[in-house]
């Protein structure tokens, strides 16, 4: 059986360290690996911090039923999904609600990055798996969902990179895992899409002033703007192995 988790009494030690050793300004470590499935056309995995997921694309195919095709592009659908197993109490495998506006606020993150202009009356379909949840796994899915487009071969004007800020013990931090997301003041998940240099998700849970949450918005571009860092050289090192892989 698990021993519930005890409620800290400070999330940050004097010395300006957080509860799982990270600085101020830091994100969690973060792995990605792009084509990890072989039966979607396109996959991405991320583990960022405890987070684990799993993104799977499928698409562009003929939409069905056909009456939701839509004559002049594609229609992008995202699921949400939590696995029974992705966090502490047991979740219930039935969509709950917020599941199904964190898969709008997904769709609607990641829309602005595709030309789904190219395919009319098709859908592409993203499925997001949370394995394991942490804390962020609204950004942590956009960011490896981004990646399951890209590995589709979905032309896009960019990726889509995602993450958050907030304050916790009166201090301003950087990708909140969930004990801080939990026992913090606020939270606020960012996704960036560099080519435009659009915001294309901004939500805020929990109270700041005006100069904090300028404050919060910049440390979580900056955050971005590190992932999308690892998101280019991941997607680099897929291409060169496979022209290697080729040339073979
Ligand atoms: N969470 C949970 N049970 C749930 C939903 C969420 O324990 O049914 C946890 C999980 O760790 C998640 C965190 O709460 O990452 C924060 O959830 P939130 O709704 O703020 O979304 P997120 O920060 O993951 O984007």
């Amino acid at each position: 059986m698990k021993v519930p988790k005890k409620k800290p009494k400070k999330l940050i030690d004097e010395k300006d360290v957080r509860l799982d050793g990270r600085g101020l300004n830091e994100l969690r470590p973060i792995k990605i690996e792009i084509g990890v499935l072989d039966n979607a056309d396109g996959s991405a995995y991320i583990e960022q911090g405890k987070n684990k997921i799993l993104a799977g694309v499928y698409g562009p195919k003929e939409a069905h039923p056909k009456h939701l095709s839509i004559p002049d592009r594609a229609r992008l659908r995202c699921r949400y999904h939590m696995a029974p197993f992705s966090v502490d109490e047991r979740k219930s495998p039935v969509p709950s609600r917020r599941e199904r506006e964190l898969s709008k606020v997904i769709r609607q993150a990641l829309e602005p990055a595709v030309f789904v202009e190219y395919y009319p009356r098709t859908s592409i379909d993203i499925f997001i798996e949370i394995l394991q949840a942490d804390g962020g796994t609204r950004c942590a899915a956009i960011t490896v969902a981004s990646l399951a487009l890209a590995d589709a071969g979905i032309p896009m004007r960019s990726l889509v990179a995602a993450c958050a800020a907030g304050k916790i013990d009166g201090r301003l931090v950087l990708d909140l895992m969930d004990t801080e997301d939990k026992e913090g003041e606020a939270d606020v998940p960012l996704a960036w899409m560099p080519n435009s240099n659009a915001i294309t998700l901004l939500q805020m849970d929990g109270s700041l002033t005006i100069e904090e949450f300028e404050q919060a918005v910049n440390m979580a571009m900056e955050g971005c703007k590190k992932i999308h860092e690892l998101q280019k050289e991941t997607l680099k090192a897929k291409y060169v192995a496979v022209k290697e892989e080729v040339e073979e």
